[in-house]
């Protein structure tokens, strides 16, 4: 398909990047399974010179995700971790980062146990209100690192006001968009400059591969980043390129479902009385519900729950009593998950920062799946009992 920008999102999740094979007309882009292509002479080849800087499978995945966020470039990683430490590697020492205080674990951990060793500094600041964030703004800072919503308080970051910021300041903006795809959200129409994906969760959706993605417009940022993507080398292989390219075909509707559903548990969980709290963008009394509504489509199907009972014994117990969702770490595939982020996804942040965030023992994190609800109500029910 010759130009798809003008088609709409579902459309362009099945077809962008697409193309049928020139060589056999094959609907399915091809794995194509090489790590070298052959050359006629020395610099003669058909654009393909090695598989760590090119790949005809992995550039099909590319072009789509960058169509799903409106993007003009896009490079895949074998991880999302593999996507953040390629942006963190565009800063030098002596730089200095703004970012969340409620942020993915592992995003922290390779923050303060990697790059802190390297010289570059980081503020975790509480980005909530977005008048909080410019005094901690000086000389020496090059990026904003932003996660909306955040994992798993579920705050929101307002994108627009963060994008400001940037540009009065000169600096870089990125978005990790992981919880809220682009189905739901799309940082570059708000003027970020760097959008990151652990394509690992809603993007893949099927639980099956490890992968990180980022996409740019501007073209010096992508130049930088492409430099790095294949003198570091985290990219991926083509056999999960073409996974994630098969569970894009299907984001739209799996959205769909997940948003229907996350609202569904949203509603049953907040009334239910062994729950203190749910934290979820859709609430009219979620803090940012105002600012979710202005950037995000719709509100997903991430969802953490506090418990009233604060012993981790309790916690521990409903965590390991559902029997439709599965006690385990990761998002955003078909089948719903439940996480104890303290001892899971979160277990690397000192407990006293985790705990300020937020991030108690007796909290849980759902993913709620595109299960029939009525399946996910009743095993809530019964955990919860
Ligand atoms: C999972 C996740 C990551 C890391 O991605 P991997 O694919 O696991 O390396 C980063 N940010 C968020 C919000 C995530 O959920």
């Amino acid at each position: 398909m010759s130009d798809i920008s003008n088609l709409k999102f579902g459309t362009r999740a099945i077809h962008a990047g697409a193309d049928a094979d020139a060589s056999t007309g094959a609907i399915m882009t091809p794995i194509f399974q090489t790590s070298t292509y052959v050359q006629e002479y020395p610099g003669k080849h058909k654009g393909y010179a090695y598989a760590r800087g090119k790949n005809p499978t992995r550039e099909a995945l590319q072009k789509n995700i960058a169509s799903l966020e409106n993007g003009k470039h896009c490079l895949c990683f074998s991880s999302g971790m593999g996507a953040i430490d390629t942006v963190i590697k565009l800063l030098a020492p002596g730089d200095e980062v703004i970012t969340g205080d409620d942020l993915y674990g592992g995003s922290y951990r390779m923050f303060t146990k990697i790059f802190m060793n390297y010289g570059i500094k980081f503020h975790f600041i509480n980005m909530t209100d977005a008048g909080n964030i410019e005094q901690y703004i000086n000389a020496k800072t090059k990026l904003i690192w932003a996660e909306t919503p955040t994992n798993p308080t579920m705050q929101i970051i307002d994108i627009e006001a963060c994008a400001k910021l940037a540009a009065k300041h000169n600096l870089i903006l990125a978005v990790d968009n992981t919880f809220a795809s682009p189905y739901l959200q799309n940082p570059l129409n708000l003027g970020a400059h760097i959008v990151m994906h652990s394509a690992t969760k809603y993007l893949g959706g099927h639980s099956d591969v490890v992968m990180g993605a980022l996409i740019v417009n501007d073209a010096k940022i992508y130049e930088q980043l492409a430099f790095i993507h294949n003198t570091c080398g985290a990219t991926p292989g083509p056999m999960d390129s073409f996974l994630v390219m098969r569970g894009l075909k299907t984001l739209h509707l799996r959205m769909e479902r997940h948003c229907y559903n996350g609202r569904k548990i949203a509603e049953f969980l907040e009334k239910h009385p062994a729950i203190e709290k749910v934290y979820w963008p859709g609430f009219t009394t979620h803090p940012n519900h105002l600012i979710a509504k202005k950037q995000m489509r719709d509100f997903g199907g991430m969802i953490s729950i506090v418990l009233k009972d604060k012993s981790i014994e309790n916690t521990f117990r409903v965590a390991s009593s559902f029997k439709v969702f599965s006690l385990a770490e990761s998002l955003g595939g078909v089948e719903s998950l439940i996480n104890h982020p303290a001892t899971m996804t979160h277990a690397s942040i000192p407990k006293d920062i985790r705990e300020a965030a937020g991030v108690v023992d007796n909290l849980l994190r759902l993913s709620v799946g595109v299960e029939d609800v009525e399946d996910l109500l009743n095993d809530l029910e019964q955990a919860l009992k």
